[in-house]
């Protein structure tokens, strides 16, 4: 399909999500679809399995599509996998961490969560502590790429105490699945979270679990929503080819289904994380030279995204500098880091080293008002 007459979006997002998107993933949107009829459920199914072999090598798993953004998906995971009577530890290093212990707390299920703090990652041997500490905890859960920093947790490692322990394990990997190659059966995942808006660089509008077979069919009746039912919304789909409970966000599954094409056409999960490591490269080589500091060492940081401290230049603040920036056709993303005053750009969706060096040329033209 030509897609030149389709207008070029007016900037690039440097975002953790919603993120670019390329031209032909908007364009799989410009048909309508039913919901009932098996040309979408097939897309449905078809995604459900790709999605499961991107996981894992192993067959245990299975995918399970869930309406909303991804906070949805979190909340119809612990919601649903985590029976009554059943405690949960999170440890946590940042506002997503804490985003889970409270959607916990929301739903009533006792929570255990200590706070790594904002610049430290999650440490396996006091997780192991702590599960000593709360025998009475069932689950653990951990997010991957904390999204607050751009750190990266060492979640292999947290999971094989988890499993050693006995517990069920939960992953949060919304800003990192499909853009970091991982194994859920080598993490020791028992259920591992993303959306359609980050990394496999859809739109946003639904998110998916991915999980054990046999954590699965445990949850039936457990669920303390109707609508983020996560057993009944994977029951839907595994005896419906592929339907969906309640209203499908069909064009947002269909621009979905281009999206996987294209990480396919890419090279794959590696291919995706080569490319978001050099943008990652570019931009904290490029920063660096400018005089901007990242909050992480490099060490901890992830290619997804990456903190800068605001600089304590007289001439500088963040709201000119992301205006002018956005002027020039980049839009960066505030800070959320409680400890430090920050700013956040972000390294994935459509975004390649060349718009990397466009924007270190746009960061050296904006960074001071007398620029
Ligand atoms: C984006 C993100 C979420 C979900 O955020 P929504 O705004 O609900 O899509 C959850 N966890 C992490 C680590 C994220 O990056």
């Amino acid at each position: 399909m030509d897609l030149s007459c389709y207008p070029d979006n007016p900037y690039i997002l440097l975002t953790p999500g919603p993120l670019s998107t390329s031209k032909s993933v908007k364009a799989a949107m410009l048909r309508d679809w039913c919901t009932w009829d098996a040309d979408y459920n097939s897309i449905v199914t078809d995604l459900r399995e790709r999605l499961a072999k991107m996981a894992s090598d192993t067959p245990d798993y299975t995918a399970t599509l869930m309406q909303g953004s991804g906070t949805f998906c979190v909340e119809s995971c612990i919601g649903t996998l985590i029976p009554e009577g059943g405690a949960l530890l999170v440890p946590a290093n940042g506002a997503y961490g804490a985003r889970i212990a409270k959607i916990g707390r929301m739903l009533r299920i006792p929570v255990i969560e200590e706070d790594f703090g904002e610049t430290s990652p999650v440490d396996p041997s006091r997780v192991a502590e702590l599960l000593g500490a709360h025998p009475e905890v069932t689950h653990v859960a951990v997010v991957h790429c904390e999204t607050t920093t751009g750190m990266l947790n060492p979640v292999a490692e947290i999971g094989a105490v988890a499993k050693a322990a006995g517990k069920i394990y939960i992953v949060d990997a919304m800003s990192s699945f499909g853009g970091i190659p991982m194994d859920m059966a080598a993490i020791g995942a028992d259920a591992l979270i993303s959306s359609a808006n980050k990394c496999i660089q859809g739109v946003p509008g639904f998110g998916f679990v991915l999980a054990r077979r046999a954590v699965m069919e445990a949850c039936a009746g457990q669920a303390r929503s109707l609508s983020l039912d996560l057993y009944d919304q994977w029951q839907a789909m595994e005896r419906g080819g592929g339907k969906w409970r309640f209203t499908s966000p069909t064009h947002v599954v269909r621009a979905f289904a281009q999206a996987m094409d294209e990480l396919a056409a890419e090279g794959g999960v590696a291919a995706r994380f080569a490319r978001y490591r050099a943008n990652q490269a570019a931009l904290a080589d490029g920063m660096a030279a400018l005089g901007f500091s990242t909050l992480l060492p490099r060490s901890l940081q992830s290619p997804i995204i990456t903190s800068f401290l605001n600089p304590a230049h007289p001439d500088y603040a963040f709201k000119p500098f992301y205006e002018r920036l956005k002027a020039k056709g980049f839009v960066i993303y505030p800070g959320k880091v409680t400890s430090a005053d920050t700013f956040r750009i972000g390294n994935i969706g459509e975004v390649y080293p060349a718009d990397i060096e466009r924007l270190l040329a746009a960061v050296r033209q904006s960074m001071y008002w007398s620029a």
